[in-house]
């Protein structure tokens, strides 16, 4: 597919069911991290004063949107499902060439945000409630469900289609309103996915997009007193500012934020199966999701073997446009996290041995883009920093261990409890890691990033504010129980 170099994708706020120019009359430009030259499009960049007609449409049309049936909530999702299905190749190009993910990567997540949007338009039809004895013959006692109110959704730039919707689908299903403030470096494939929202006709109000910089937009829905709970998906340093401040006023909050993601490899493990899984998992979107594989702990008897293939097959993969044919890696998604990444190889060439890669990507094919090698480290010890801090980036550090018990210390030995694998085919090293590793996400035998929509997904440790998104899950979130007696 060629690059494109013009774009009609200009982007107003979306508030109280219009298309709104923020009154700063200043934008944000987004060019393709694979290609500077591609200038992808704009959006506004609003004020505190766009912020509060967001927030005050949002409240005055929560009352009306909670009366509707969860049912009649859930047909406004099944049409906005319906139109970004149809719109699925245009919004995964534009993913592509604004944050750097792979055309087919940029697809698969679209689809996914249509599914997450069919499975919250059936909840609008499953139960909220439980009815529980009471010791009262004459009463009737049971649990329903009151929606939270106005809810604050701040998202990062790595999944701009499937984070949005899964955090705005469950808010409405259970008949909350939503302000979203996207990653600035993803908002115009964030801006498509509300043009569905219009088109679906979801009530003027309940949902409403501002995009501008996160120290006003994102800490303004944080500070907000109107704003009854915020949702969170992002870097530590931001999830805890955004948690002060929520938690400073009474708010619910709920923070999903970084990962430092172990693969376990043991001796009997499948190690073709191994190899593949960590390259996947490690690499894909080029290591920048949350869940992706960062450490690789080996046990000693096929650790040669396990990291004569891995570097082999690192070796083969292409970098490119992820617009292109045959690229299965795309760039750092901006300047920025291109020079973190080259910034923590630099400290993994002192803290141990470099395998493969190690350098940006030059060359007609790269000059105008923020590449990086996929890189492998070995000789890498627990304390290093390239084995401690997130990278984001396509970076993976080899552990060599005698032992499973030696693994799981090493895997549990940082701040971040998000995601962990292990390969092996012996159940009693899979019950050990089932029962000891410190991560909300356990995977045996499969990569350490990838959860179905439908199952709850969310760390432990510094990687989250210990609530589940997903599935069921969110409506722990997005809801307060209320207990009834009737008499
Ligand atoms: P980020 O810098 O924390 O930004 C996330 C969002 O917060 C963006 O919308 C950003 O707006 C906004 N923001 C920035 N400063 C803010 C402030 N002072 N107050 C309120 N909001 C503010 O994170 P990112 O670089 O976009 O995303 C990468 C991080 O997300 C990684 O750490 C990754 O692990 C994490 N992540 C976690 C999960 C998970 O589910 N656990 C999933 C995906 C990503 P601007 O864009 O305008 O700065």
């Amino acid at each position: 597919m060629a690059v494109q170099t013009e774009t009609s994708n200009k982007f107003l706020n979306y508030i109280n069911g219009e298309w709104v120019a923020s009154n700063t009359n200043e934008v944000l430009t987004n060019t393709n991290p694979a290609n500077t030259d591609d200038v992808v499009g704009q959006v506004q960049k609003s004020s505190r004063d766009d912020l509060e007609q967001a927030v005050a449409a949002a409240k005055s049309a929560k009352k009306e949107w909670n009366n509707l049936a969860g049912a009649a909530r859930g047909q406004y999702l099944f049409k906005a499902a319906d139109i970004l299905e149809s719109r699925i190749e245009d919004i995964a190009e534009c993913m592509t060439r604004e944050m750097g993910k792979t055309f087919p990567e940029a697809k698969g997540e679209t689809a996914r945000g249509v599914a997450i949007l069919r499975y919250y338009a059936g909840e609008g039809m499953r139960k909220v409630g439980d009815v529980i004895p009471s010791t009262d013959s004459d009463a009737l006692m049971f649990t329903t469900r009151a929606p939270l109110g106005v809810v604050g959704v701040v998202t990062p730039w790595n999944f701009p289609v499937a984070i949005p919707i899964w955090k705005t689908a469950p808010a409405l299903i259970y008949g909350n309103t939503v302000v979203l403030k996207p990653a600035s470096e993803a908002a115009v494939t964030c801006a498509k996915i509300f043009e569905c929202f219009a088109e679906a006709g979801i009530p003027a109000g309940v949902v409403n997009m501002v995009t501008g910089p996160g120290s006003v937009i994102g800490q303004g829905l944080a500070e907000h007193p109107d704003v009854n709970g915020i949702t969170f998906t992002g870097s530590n340093t931001v999830g805890k500012q955004i948690g002060q401040a929520a938690l400073a006023r009474g708010a619910k909050y709920q923070l999903e934020m970084g990962g430092k993601n172990p693969v376990i490899v043991a001796n009997d493990a499948d190690i073709d199966l191994a190899v593949e899984a960590t390259i996947s998992g490690g690499l894909r979107s080029t290591g920048q999701k949350c869940t992706a594989t960062s450490r690789v702990i080996v046990q000693s008897d096929v650790y040669d073997k396990f990291k004569e293939k891995l570097v082999a097959k690192v070796k083969e993969i292409s970098v490119g446009n992820g617009l292109n044919d045959g690229i299965w890696m795309g760039p750092s998604a901006s300047e920025s996290q291109l020079n973190t990444v080259l910034s923590y190889i630099e400290k993994g060439k002192e803290e141990g041995t470099l395998l493969c890669g190690g350098d940006r990507l030059s060359g007609e094919e790269h000059n105008k883009g923020y590449f990086v090698e996929p890189t492998v480290f070995e000789d890498i010890k627990s304390e290093a920093s390239i084995a401690q801090e997130e990278i984001f980036g396509p970076v993976l550090a080899l552990m060599k261990v005698d032992t499973v018990e030696a693994a799981l210390e090493l895997a549990n030995d940082v701040e971040y409890g998000l995601s962990a694998s292990i390969f092996t085919t012996n159940i009693q090293k899979m019950l050990s890691f089932i029962n000891e590793m410190d991560a909300g996400l356990v995977r045996i035998n499969a990569e350490s990033a990838g959860v179905e929509l439908q199952a709850p997904f969310g760390g432990m440790k510094q990687s989250s504010s210990h609530s589940r998104e997903q599935g069921e899950a969110a409506k722990e979130f997005f809801t307060s129980i209320k207990t009834v007696f009737v008499k």
